[in-house]
């Protein structure tokens, strides 16, 4: 390792939403900054998806994963409590190993950037005495937000959903009621703790990554820049727009591409929720309609209908549990839609699909890695927000981006009929009432490739915290 360079420890936590991010930022800082990195991954035991992305660094290998050791955190919650509980706990005690395999590296790390779930480890860069930052996987307006949640959990009275007026957050947006997000729904329970608790550790950091750029999030950017604004709040720490950093895609090939590249261009609604979304089995029968309703062509990756929690997959993302999900769709489904439509069980290489140029729409969660990958293959959306963050996301495509469709009523509110479904899949597939939507994602498109190349905002930004700790490596 050249030690001239800076060494970029990065920390990510389970899920493949959050190592994805973190793997795209290694090898930009490697690529283009001219970094040594070393990603230090707690990762899920269950999850064959995220064993793929590790094994995937391995060649070429532009850096080192050290993978912690898997946390069995049973004693300490309890089965169902939720992601935001569970991710916090598990990184919690993940820490020691954390910092004996940061602390033991060689060369020791010169900066130490962690994600979202890794903030309760920015204490071990002090100790090292190195620069400390935090990387939030996704966009300003959710930074803004969940910067602003210590403030809120101090002024709101009840439950935030209950609230008449919007939720204020200065110069950006307001956040309706029914949008926040998973962890502010049940301010009794442990996850709303812990995203308070993250919220006021984002500001001790010493500058937030956002996997966003400035032509997409402009006024947002500014409020979090802005002393009067948000800036306050987060001390005026850097912010670095460094986006859209996604995942690149591989050559693909197997009977779902030889069945793409048979389709005209811009045809195929790809319909996926995510690494861990599932559906009712009622609301996956109206999808199996709506889609054969609209006569449109069609690649939808199934899962088995889960009860209640609409993430019931997030920890096992790509595994195989349970019932085949085809056994869930309606009869004679599959032979009538034989022609025009595929459903793929489980897991698709979601990258590679939505660069395909026969896909020309995508039902989305709007999970941030899938909104990226579709927004800069020119993929225009139906959101269809389930978990997380994921209602703010829509909203943001859909009011203020311009680049989604969505239902009358939140998806989680009210199984979307069929008929609804077959108009907007129309809209977004043909009608003429989705040619603005079209256009404005491949200006976003093209938005995002300038964002990236050399000299452009997204580019400098990560130049900039290069030379901002090239300077510390060099300092005496
Ligand atoms: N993904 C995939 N195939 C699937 C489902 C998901 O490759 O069948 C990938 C997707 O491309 C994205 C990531 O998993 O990169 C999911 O991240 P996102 O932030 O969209 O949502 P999350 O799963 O964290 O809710």
């Amino acid at each position: 390792m050249d030690i001239s360079k800076p060494h970029a420890a990065l920390l990510s936590s389970p899920g493949m939403g959050h190592l994805i991010p973190v793997v795209e930022l290694g090898k930009r800082l490697v690529t283009h900054h001219n970094f040594n990195v070393t990603i230090f991954a707690v990762t899920s035991p269950m999850s064959p998806a995220e064993s793929d992305v590790i094994q995937s660094c391995m060649s070429p290998k532009l850096f080192d994963i050290v993978q912690l050791p898997p946390v069995d955190i049973s004693g300490l919650v309890d089965a169902n409590s939720m992601i935001v509980t569970q991710l916090s706990v598990m990184m919690r005690e993940a820490r020691p190993a954390i910092r004996s395999a940061i602390s033991a590296w060689n060369p020791q790390p010169t900066l130490l950037i962690v994600d979202l779930f890794g903030t309760e480890s920015l204490p071990i860069a002090d100790e090292l005495d190195i620069p400390k930052y935090v990387y939030i996987a996704s966009n300003a307006w959710f930074l803004a937000l969940t910067i602003r949640v210590p403030f809120f959990d101090k002024e709101v009275e009840g439950e935030y959903v209950d609230q008449v007026e919007p939720l204020r957050l200065p110069g950006c947006k307001s956040v309706r009621p029914e949008d926040v997000v998973d962890p502010m729904l049940d301010r009794t329970n442990q996850q709303y703790f812990e995203y308070v608790r993250i919220g006021s550790e984002i500001p001790r950091s010493d500058g937030i990554l956002l996997n966003t750029w400035a032509d997409l999030q402009p006024t947002s950017l500014a409020a979090l820049r802005d002393e009067d604004l948000l800036g306050r709040v987060i001390k005026s720490s850097p912010i670095y727009p460094v986006g859209p950093l996604t995942r690149m895609v591989s050559a693909s090939n197997g009977p779902m591409f030889d069945w793409l590249d048979m389709q005209p261009s811009e045809s195929v609604i790809y319909v996926s929720f995510g690494s861990g979304g599932t559906l009712s089995y009622e609301q996956m029968t109206e999808i199996a309609w709506g889609l054969e309703l609209s006569q449109q062509r069609f690649i939808w990756v199934a899962r088995q209908p889960s009860i209640g929690a609409a993430d019931a997959a997030f920890f096992t993302a790509g595994n195989a549990f349970g019932d085949d999900p085809l056994n869930y769709l309606p009869d004679g489904f599959l032979t009538r839609t034989k022609n025009v439509g595929l459903v793929v069980p489980l897991w698709a290489p979601q990258a590679e699909v939505l660069c395909h140029p026969s896909v020309g729409g995508f039902v989305s969660h709007c999970g941030w890695n899938s909104t990226l990958e579709s927004i800069t293959n020119g993929v225009p959306m139906i959101a269809w927000p389930l978990y997380a963050e994921q209602r703010i996301n829509a909203t943001l495509l859909t009011e203020e981006l311009g680049v989604a469709i969505r239902s009358k009523v939140l998806p989680l509110k009210k199984v979307v009929g069929r008929q609804e479904i077959e108009k907007m899949v129309r809209t977004i597939m043909e009608d003429k009432e989705g040619n603005a939507i079209r256009a404005r994602v491949k200006e976003l498109k093209h938005s995002a490739e300038k964002a990236l190349s050399m000299g452009g905002s997204s580019f400098n930004a990560l130049s900039e915290l290069a030379n901002h700790c090239s300077m510390k490596v060099r300092a005496p």
